[in-house]
C-alpha cells in the first residue's frame, strides 16, 4: 500500500496509531429494495437486533440511564410501533423508508406534546430509529468500533463521542468539524488525539493509520519508516507528559514566582474518576447540559449529582454552570428546533429564563446542594445585566421557598460567564460575584468565525489583539473590583496561549482534567516580565 499524508486541523494533541473504524452518518442512506416479504423480514430482523442490543445494555446501567433504556426496550417490544411501518412495506415501500416514515410520525407526536417529559423523550425515539436503521442499512454501530481504533467520519456528535469506550486509546479523524467544537473539547479532556477538517478524503481512509493530533496530519498506509517515527514521537510525547504529571500536584508558579490557580472543567463525575483532587484548586466549570439533559425536571437527581461533585472536591470550590443548551448543544424538546443560526439564537441563560419552570428546578437543586459545601452558580451566555438580576431574583425566591419548606439550603455566590463581546466590553455593568471568561464563545463571536466550522477555524484566534484586549479588560475589572476572574475556555489548557493569557492579567485558569499537568508545566515556563504577545 502506498503511504499517503492528509492534512487537517489539529483538534486534540497526541498520537494515535490503529485501524480506521469508518463511521458513516445515516443521513438519507438507502439500499437496494427486495420483494415485500424480504423487506418485511429485514425490518423484523433489524428491530429484533436493536432490541437485543438495548437489552444487553440495560444490564450495565443504573438510574436515569437505565430508565431511558427501559423506555426504549418497551417501545421496541410494542407492536404498535412497527404497525404502520409494516403497512407501508405492504404498499411497496422499502424497509428503511417505511421505518423512517413511521418513526417521523411517532417522533413528531412526542415533540409536539404539551408535556415536557414526552418532548424530552423524542430524543430516545430518535435513538431507536437510528439503531434500527443502522441494522437495515448494514451500517455498523459506533459502539461496535474495536476499542483502540481510530474513528473516521464526516462529523461526530458529543453524545456519540461519550458513547465510545476510550479506555484502550484510539483517535478521531473528521472530514468536517472544528477544533473549537464541543466534541473536540471532550476529546482534549479525555486525551483522545483528534484531527478535523481533512475534507472529503476521509472517505478513502482505510486500514491502519497514524494520527498526529498536534500537527493535524493523518498518514494512511504508513511505511515501516513512518511507523517507527510515530512510535518514537509517541515515546517522546509520553516522556514529556510523564515529566509534567510528576509535578502535577505542585502549585503552579511562573518563572518569576507569580502563583496561578488552576481549576478543572468537568461534565460529571466520570471526568474526575481517578483524578487526584489535591492537584487542582477546585472545579471552575461544570457543564450541566451533558449532566442533566435527561433530568431537566428531576430535582432529586440533580441534587444528587451536584452533591457528588461537592463531596469529591472536599472543601474546594465547585462552580456549576446552569444549563447552556442551544448552539451546538441541542436538547430535543427544550431548545428551539430549526433556528437559522443557533449560535446567535436562544441559548444558555436566554433559554433558561424562557423556561422558568425548568430553571427553578435547577436553582432549587443547586441551592440545596450549596448547604453541603462551597458551591458557586455560574450563568452562561449572559449579554445584559438584567439577565443576572432576573436570575438573582429567581434564586432568592427559590431559597425563600426552600426555607419555608424547612429544607437545608444556602444562597450560593452568583457569577457569570463572559463570552459575549458586549458583556466583556461592559463588564463593570454586571454586579456578579465572579467572572469566568468563556474564550471559546468569546473568540467565535469576536472574530465572526463559527466554532464548529473547519473552514473558518484559522480566524478564531484567541491571540487576535481584539480578543486579548477584551480578556485584559475583564481581568483589569476583576483586579480593580476585587472579584475573581478566571478563564474556563479551551485556551486555558493550550500551552501555546498560556503566556499571553497570563500577560493579559489572568491568574486563574480552569482546564480539562487531562490537561491540568501540561497547563501547570506551561505556566512554569512563563516569564511574566518578558516581552511577548500582550493585550
Ligand atoms: C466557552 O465558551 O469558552 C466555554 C467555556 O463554554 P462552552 O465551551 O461550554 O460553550
Ligand atoms: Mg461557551
Amino acid at each position: 500500500m502506498v503511504e499517503r499524508r492528509l492534512s487537517g486541523l489539529p483538534a486534540s494533541p497526541g498520537l494515535a496509531f490503529g485501524p480506521a473504524a469508518i463511521f458513516r452518518a445515516i443521513g438519507e442512506a438507502t439500499r437496494a429494495k427486495g420483494p415485500v416479504a424480504s423487506e418485511r423480514q429485514t425490518l423484523a430482523d433489524a428491530v429484533a437486533a436493536a432490541l437485543e442490543a438495548v437489552t444487553a445494555l440495560a444490564g450495565s446501567l443504573e438510574g436515569e440511564a437505565a430508565d431511558i433504556v427501559g423506555f426504549q426496550i418497551a417501545l421496541l417490544d410494542d407492536d404498535a410501533l412497527t404497525e404502520s411501518a409494516y403497512a407501508a412495506i405492504e404498499r411497496g415501500e422499502p424497509a428503511e423508508t417505511a421505518w423512517r416514515q413511521a418513526m417521523a410520525e411517532e417522533i413528531g407526536g412526542y415533540e409536539n406534546s404539551d408535556d415536557p417529559y414526552f418532548r424530552a423523550r423524542s430524543a430516545d425515539l430518535a435513538d431507536i430509529r437510528d439503531r434500527v436503521l443502522r441494522h437495515i442499512l448494514g451500517l455498523p454501530e459506533l459502539t461496535q468500533a474495536k476499542t483502540g481504533s481510530v474513528i473516521v467520519g464526516e462529523d461526530l456528535s458529543p453524545s456519540a463521542f461519550l458513547g465510545i469506550d476510550w479506555s484502550q486509546g484510539g483517535g478521531i479523524v473528521l472530514g468536517a468539524g472544528s477544533p473549537s467544537s464541543h466534541v473536540a473539547m471532550l476529546a482534549r479532556g479525555r486525551g483522545v488525539p483528534m484531527v478535523v477538517g481533512i475534507g472529503p478524503d476521509w472517505r478513502s481512509v482505510f486500514g491502519v493509520i497514524v494520527v498526529d493530533g498536534a500537527a493535524g496530519t493523518v498518514v494512511t498506509g504508513p511505511s515501516p519508516d513512518s511507523v517507527a517515527k510515530a512510535r518514537s514521537q509517541a515515546g517522546a510525547l509520553g516522556a514529556a507528559r510523564a515529566r509534567a504529571e510528576a509535578r502535577m500536584g505542585e502549585p503552579a508558579l511562573t518563572r518569576d514566582g507569580t502563583p496561578v490557580a488552576v481549576m478543572i472543567n468537568v461534565a460529571g463525575m466520570a471526568d474526575v474518576a481517578g483524578f487526584p483532587v489535591a492537584a487542582c484548586d477546585g472545579i471552575g466549570l461544570t457543564r450541566t447540559e451533558f449532566l442533566v439533559e435527561q433530568a431537566l425536571r428531576d430535582e432529586a437527581l440533580q441534587y444528587e449529582l451536584y452533591a457528588q461533585l461537592l463531596g469529591w472536591a472536599a472543601g474546594r470550590p465547585v462552580t456549576i454552570r446552569t444549563l447552556d443548551a442551544g448552539g451546538d448543544k441541542p436538547i430535543p424538546g427544550y431548545t428551539i428546533a430549526g433556528e437559522s443560526n443557533p449560535f446567535l439564537g436562544l441559548r444558555g441563560i436566554r433559554l433558561s429564563l424562557r423556561h422558568p419552570d425548568v430553571f427553578r428546578i435547577q436553582l432549587r437543586a443547586l441551592a440545596r446542594a450549596a448547604a453541603l459545601g462551597p458551591l458557586k452558580i455560574m450563568l452562561p451566555m449572559v449579554t445584559a445585566p438584567h439577565e443576572l438580576e432576573q436570575t438573582r431574583a429567581l434564586l432568592e425566591d427559590v431559597v425563600g421557598e426552600l426555607l419555608t419548606e424547612g429544607g437545608a439550603c444556602a444562597l450560593p455566590a452568583l457569577g457569570i460567564m463572559v463570552e459575549v463581546p458586549a458583556a466583556a466590553m461592559a463588564v463593570d455593568a454586571f454586579d456578579a460575584a465572579f467572572f469566568s471568561i468563556g474564550s471559546n464563545d468569546l473568540t467565535q463571536y469576536a472574530t465572526a468565525a463559527s466554532r464548529d466550522g473547519s473552514e473558518v477555524a484559522p480566524y478564531a484566534d484567541v491571540l487576535h489583539p481584539g480578543v486579548l484586549a477584551m480578556i485584559a479588560r475583564v481581568a483589569a475589572h476583576g483586579a480593580a473590583s476585587g472579584r475573581e476572574v478566571s478563564l474556563c475556555g479551551d485556551a486555558g489548557g493550550d500551552p501555546r496561549l498560556i503566556a499571553a493569557l497570563l500577560r493579559a492579567g489572568l491568574r486563574t485558569l480552569s482546564v480539562s482534567p487531562g490537561l491540568l499537568a501540561v497547563t501547570k508545566a506551561a505556566i512554569r515556563e512563563v516569564e511574566l516580565a518578558a516581552p511577548g504577545p500582550a493585550a
